[in-house]
């Protein structure tokens, strides 16, 4: 049947270019590991992880387990990283699904090991985070030595990578990110010294790769023999994260990344009706908007429900007919207006674009992320769950 016209649109063919873009800004320094947790950013898991396979990862990254049981369904040959790490009970699944997951607490290797222990003959690969200033998730450095025992000959846990998140590889003079990898040195030759020996330097977002860090991280992990693994998400999607304004002059990788990466999703809608409406009529709940003039208005069929900000009522406008027409009034649950005047032989279910081009007009995630104060990872991760994906 087909459905209420609300629907995002997912280019597969650009995600693999945008992978491959950024497979070759890596090489040959450092591998990627594609990140597509949270639905893969809202884009669709089961349209975005078989894509970004084809277009040459071997890994994927999702933040929990249940997360890579749906991504292993479709990607049945890939790695797949748990970033967000393992729960109780949830060990079997992560032996059952062969997954990787990372780990940074003893119970998490409590619950690994039982679970490998319950399966004989089974091992479970462990990615080790380690906390290098972020105060999030991982062990600190001076505590990881009772973690690295674990990995002894007789455990069923291998110690496949070590990981650390760079929080400030966007900010402009990189003197967190050179102190985090410092630190990170020192912990890659704690890791040697237990006489262990990961395959993997886990380390690093778009902003980091694209700020021209593979180099670095790559030589680091080849001191210990091991190889780089950076993790994009968003530049995957097609937007270059924005770094701090102080950051003057672009790394060349950044400036060749804004021309060469295009964005994945594009999100429509359609005009439902439109109606005159006289000077002084209000708009909407609350009557936010009162018409100054006769005003032709366009109802659409997308509301905050879909993921529509209800802050951009009166701030925000959309595409019709390839030209920006303003939101007007609140954003309703499930519906929003805008002000068509201006734009001829508007009539119902003519195509709304949200989020993409009409046109030589072009809506971005980031240009919703200004004006609703947030960033375009939000954006894309609150596209509603009934709003359908659909690969073209
Ligand atoms: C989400 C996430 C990433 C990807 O970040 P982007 O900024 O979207 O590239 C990388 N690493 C970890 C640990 C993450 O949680």
């Amino acid at each position: 049947m087909p459905t209420r016209p609300c629907w995002v649109e997912i280019c597969t063919r650009t995600l693999e270019d945008n992978f491959r873009f950024l497979a070759e800004v890596a090489a040959p320094h450092a591998e990627l590991l594609a990140i597509v947790k949270a639905n893969a950013y809202g884009h669709g898991l089961v349209l975005c992880a078989p894509a970004v396979v084809g277009g040459g990862t071997r890994w994927l990254g999702v933040t929990s387990v249940e997360e890579a049981v749906a991504a292993r369904a479709v990607c049945p040959d890939a790695r797949v990283l748990v970033i967000g790490g393992v729960f109780p009970g949830q060990g079997a699944a992560v032996v059952r699904h062969g997954l990787t997951v990372v780990a940074w607490e003893q119970w998490q290797l409590d619950e690994l090991e039982g679970a490998a222990r319950a399966a004989v003959g089974a091992r479970v690969q462990v990615h080790l985070e380690v906390d290098t200033g972020m105060s999030r998730q991982g062990v600190p450095p001076g505590e990881l030595a009772p973690l690295l025992r674990r990995f002894g000959a007789d455990s069923p846990l291998e110690l496949d990578g070590v990981m650390t998140h760079l929080f400030a590889a966007d900010e402009a003079n990189g003197l967190i990110t050179a102190e985090q990898l410092a630190q990170m040195r020192g912990v890659l030759a704690s890791v040697a010294a237990a006489g262990l020996k990961p395959a993997w330097c886990n380390v690093g977002n778009s902003a980091a790769l694209l700020a021209g860090q593979a180099q670095t991280i790559g030589a680091m992990a080849a001191e210990h023999g091991m190889k780089a693994l950076l993790r994009p998400g968003l530049a995957l999607y097609g937007l270059a994260p924005e770094y701090d304004p102080a950051f003057d002059a672009e790394p060349a990788t950044l400036v060749e990344a804004r021309m060469k990466l295009r964005p994945v999703l594009s999100w429509k809608s359609r005009v439902v009706s439109v109606r005159e409406v006289p000077a002084g009529a209000v708009v909407g709940y609350n009557g936010t908007f009162v018409a100054t003039e006769p005003m032709r208005l366009a109802l659409l069929a997308v509301g905050y429900a879909d993921g529509l900000d209800r802050r951009l009522g009166n701030r925000f406008s959309l595409l019709v007919h390839g030209q920006r027409v303003p939101l007007v009034g609140r954003v309703s649950m499930d519906q929003a207006v805008v002000d068509v005047t201006e734009i001829a032989d508007v009539l119902p279910g003519d195509e709304v674009v949200l989020i993409g081009a009409q046109g030589d007009a072009r809506v971005t995630a980031a240009d919703h992320a200004r004006a609703s104060g947030t960033i375009p990872w939000e954006i894309f991760t609150r596209i509603g769950p009934r709003v359908p994906r659909i690969a073209v």
